[in-house]
């Protein structure tokens, strides 16, 4: 099928929720894509942090083919074993609790809501100005931008926006709080770094009066900027944390993972969905979390990160670069226009790139990126005519 014919698919029958590039992709491997005519790209979007470890990495292909012709899927009535070893892997792996399994972001911060709920029924959830936490009713009542929440009033009630600002969250928090959710890098309003002021704020309001500090780790996860987990690098520790995005290796997943004092909050009967901890994507992300923990590919991320931000300052048109290991944010000439400069990124020199606003643009190349692709990259963008 041609570009033009699938382009009338999705005019005639497809919800018309995405605005998409006019590009098919048909081939992944590692940081490379290519289109249905033979072009290659470099991606260094990774689906939007999905593929941190590259595409069709040759042990997640080789995991989902042994395991798909063996066992897909038969509930969460009955046990199966790469469930069960993904949620004891990801709790060693960082806060020592218990795991819900889950098959997205949204969901994983759905249920991260409800356990906060369950162990202060009617509490308030309080959010700060710029988060992103998904698109489902609850997480989009997280979400505090209103053209993603007005044409859906109304939202879930029990949710306060601070700005982010330490006083005024350590003044929103109180006996009544369930929970202080917070990403610790804003990924999709534009790679914005929570301050260490702001987040040893929420760590003690919500010492202070018995809430849960929960963090999205969705985007910030999965080694994104130098470490397994993105809090690690922080001097805060949050009681429970959710993942998503690269945790399925390409595939779809999402977890809630609790420290030891919540373990135990969800009970039987409080939450479920079907398709979750499946294990032929449990299978998946056993190899992917196993891959993104390996130290000497974390240790890469920080020095490759620095390469990318170093060259990317060099660019005529950005004025800001911001962000942490391979989760980058630049802010472009406003009279250039974000949107269209990463179009054309794409259409003019075959990078894959993503605008998160009218500025600002955000690049997470997989994680096992090389230093001649940042390079290459770096040289591709700058080769942008103005
Ligand atoms: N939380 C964060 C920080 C995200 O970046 C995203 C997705 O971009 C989500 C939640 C929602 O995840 P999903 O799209 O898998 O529902």
């Amino acid at each position: 099928m041609s570009l033009a014919e699938l382009q009338a698919l999705e005019a005639e029958h497809v919800v018309p929720t995405y605005l998409r590039n006019p590009v098919e992709f048909v081939r992944g491997a590692g940081c490379r894509l290519w289109d249905s005519d033979g072009n290659e790209y470099l991606d260094f979007l990774a689906g939007i942090s999905v593929l941190n470890v590259g595409h069709c990495h040759p042990r997640i292909v080789e995991t989902v083919r042994e395991q798909v012709g063996r066992l897909t899927h038969v509930s969460n009535l009955y046990y199966t074993e790469p469930a069960m070893k993904l949620s004891a892997r990801l709790a060693e792996s960082s806060l020592g609790g218990k795991v819900f399994l889950c098959n997205s972001g949204a969901e994983a911060n759905e249920a991260a809501i409800k356990l906060a709920r369950r162990a202060r029924p009617g509490g308030r959830v309080v959010v700060v100005q710029d988060a992103f936490h998904g698109r489902t009713y609850g997480a989009l009542s997280a979400t505090p931008q209103e053209s993603k929440q007005a044409p859906f009033a109304p939202l879930v009630p029990g949710f306060t926006v601070v700005p982010k600002d330490p006083a005024a969250l350590a003044g929103a928090v109180d006996d009544d709080t369930a929970a202080v959710l917070l990403e610790p890098i804003q990924g999709e309003t534009g790679i914005h770094v929570l301050s260490d002021e702001l987040l040893e704020a929420a760590r003690e309001a919500c010492d202070r009066t018995g809430a849960v500090l929960l963090f999205d780790e969705i985007q910030t996860g999965m080694g994104r900027t130098g470490t397994l987990w993105g809090y690690e690098q922080l001097t805060v520790v949050p009681d429970a944390m959710t993942s998503a995005k690269a945790l399925g290796g390409g595939l779809p997943i999402g977890a809630l993972v609790t420290g030891p004092r919540l373990a135990d909050t969800l009970q039987p009967g409080d939450h479920g969905s079907t398709f979750a901890g499946g294990p032929l994507i449990a299978s998946a992300a056993l190899v992917a979390l196993e891959i993104c923990s390996d130290p000497a590919l974390l240790a890469r991320v920080q020095v490759l990160g620095e390469r990318l931000a170093a060259g990317l300052a060099t660019l005529p048109y950005v004025t800001t670069v911001r962000g942490r290991g391979l989760m980058l944010g630049i802010d472009v000439d406003p009279n250039l226009a974000a949107p269209d400069l990463a179009r054309r990124a794409l259409l003019e020199q075959r990078v894959v790139v993503n605008a998160t606003g009218p500025v600002t643009i955000r690049l997470e190349p997989p994680l096992i990126v090389t230093e001649e692709e940042i390079d290459e990259a770096v040289a591709r963008l700058g080769a942008l005519s103005p």
